[in-house]
């Protein structure tokens, strides 16, 4: 029996992509999501800005999910993955390794801080959290230490949607339907001193709500306790919290008591989102084992990492290896996208153009208060900024819930072309805040752009809910 092989089709010279009929009712794939509003179908995207398909422009105010860092359609971004397609889009990683990945890990393990030297790779932002909850349980079992399990993290915070990352999310909105499906994980409360009204300088606020992890860790007993995990500088789930200089080394210090690990969940606050490469370099921090996705690969292509000590890796690979990988892991399309969005990164110098751009935006953005008495906090680092709307300044009392004041902003905004993203989850309690966290390359002329539908989007919110 002899088969023919089947001939490679030419690609056919008027191949269009297929026009879906927005009239059409909703497409199968919109029932996914938790709002029913259809939203305008997407064309193109230059830079800080992206079209739909009526030729509305919008100024990309929040990098997607604070994702797009260094810009939609970078011609270096897009040639090095046309590059790379031309030569191969997969290979399986336990068949082959691939140059991208390779290069992509070197430049990775240079910019990360001494040790971490190891770089696993993987799809995005709750595989590389699922990846150092592994690896850190496996090291703990390497290590003798198999007692060790428990992995606290703060309130409010946002680490992932599979259900390991689930666990040690602090956001009930999202986890509650699941908790019968979850181990469980202790929290301790996020470090938001600039709502406590008590007699404190914020450095003694910092390192008290660094002591509740001490607190937290003797409570469930040490020798249970694997990690504890934060990002350095809060997402969109504390709108860019910033703790005072003093809780950074004291959770160091807490850690290296107990033999804690601790994870940087630097998925939002990485590839230079804050100023520079990573958060944690504000304070020099060198946490165990840091997860990185969103403006690693910058919405070129899905792409995350754990970056790992090698003592770390090498323990574990002593001990069986590492049980735990994805399909997709180390892809070499993925990964060329994120070898040119990190090295453009680097060549461009993005975080310091981020920390200087984000200076201004952020002072512009204070400025509003003088206007907007709605407006109680403006926090931040680099392009990592949000505004926290408030029914009183001086108390930081939170609106009414049932006005969904920040979404609202956010649609207000929307309509007037600009891209902002919400969040209403503060403390213990519901709060509303914005992010205002634009591509890296914004430039300093561009800051209008979002100042102005801003500005207008506020002043209607104002009035209508009775603050103008
Ligand atoms: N950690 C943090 C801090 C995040 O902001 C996110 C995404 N918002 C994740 C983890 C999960 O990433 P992904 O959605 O890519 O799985």
């Amino acid at each position: 029996v002899s088969i023919t092989p089947t001939a490679v089709p030419e690609a056919p010279a008027d191949y269009a992509p297929a026009v879906p009929d927005m009239d059409a009712g909703p497409a199968p794939s919109h029932l996914f999501y938790q709002s029913r509003q259809r939203r305008p179908l997407l064309d193109r995207a230059q830079g800080v800005h992206i079209w739909d398909t009526t030729g509305k422009r919008y100024l990309d105010g929040s990098s997607g999910a604070m994702v797009s860092n260094i810009g939609h359609s970078d011609p270096v971004v897009l040639a090095a993955m046309r590059a790379q397609m031309d030569k191969s889009t997969f290979g399986y990683r336990l068949h082959f390794e691939n140059a991208p990945a390779e290069e992509l890990a070197r430049l990775v393990a240079k910019l990360s801080p001494p040790g971490l030297d190891r770089v696993f790779f993987v799809s995005g932002g709750s595989e590389a959290v699922e990846s150092c909850l592994k690896l850190a349980r496996q090291y703990a079992v390497a290590t003798g230490e198999a007692g060790r399990f428990k992995v606290i993290s703060r309130y409010p915070s946002y680490h992932g949607a599979t259900l390991g990352a689930l666990a040690l999310t602090g956001y009930t909105t999202m986890t509650a339907p699941f908790a019968p499906m979850m181990h469980e994980m202790p929290k301790i409360p996020a470090p938001t001193c600039y709502l406590d009204r008590d007699t404190l300088s914020m450095d003694e606020r910092g390192r008290r709500y660094a002591d509740m992890l001490e607190a937290e860790i003797l409570r469930q007993g040490p020798e249970t306790v694997l990690a504890f995990i934060m990002e350095p500088i809060g997402g969109a789930s504390t709108g860019a919290l910033v703790a005072p200089d003093s809780y950074y080394p004291r959770i160091r210090e807490i850690c290296d008591a107990y033999g804690v690990l601790l994870i940087h969940d630097e998925v939002m606050t990485g590839a230079g989102r804050t100023g520079r490469f990573l958060a944690g370099e504000h304070w020099d921090l060198v946490p165990d084992l840091i997860a990185l996705s969103k403006g690693f690969a910058a919405g070129y292509a899905p792409l995350g990492a754990m970056v790992a000590p090698g003592q770390m890796v090498e323990a574990v690979m002593e001990h069986g290896g590492f049980i735990h990988g994805y399909t997709y892991a180390g892809n070499p399309l993925a990964c060329a996208a994120g070898l040119a969005v990190l090295s453009e990164t680097v060549r461009r110098d993005l975080p310091g153009h981020a920390a200087k751009v984000g200076a201004v935006l952020k002072d512009r953005l204070a400025g509003l208060m003088d206007r907007f008495p709605i407006i109680g906090d403006v926090r931040g680092k680099g392009l990592l900024l949000a505004m926290e709307l408030v029914a009183d300044r001086n108390t930081l009392a939170p609106l009414p819930p049932e006005r969904m004041a920040a979404a609202r902003l956010v649609d207000l905004a929307y309509d007037r072309g600009l891209i902002i993203y919400w969040r209403r989850t503060r403390g213990g309690y519901v709060g509303d805040h914005v992010m205002v966290c634009p591509p890296l390359i914004l430039g300093e002329d561009q800051i209008d752009e979002i100042l102005d539908p801003l500005e207008d989007a506020l002043t209607v919110l104002s009035r209508e809910l009775g603050m103008a």
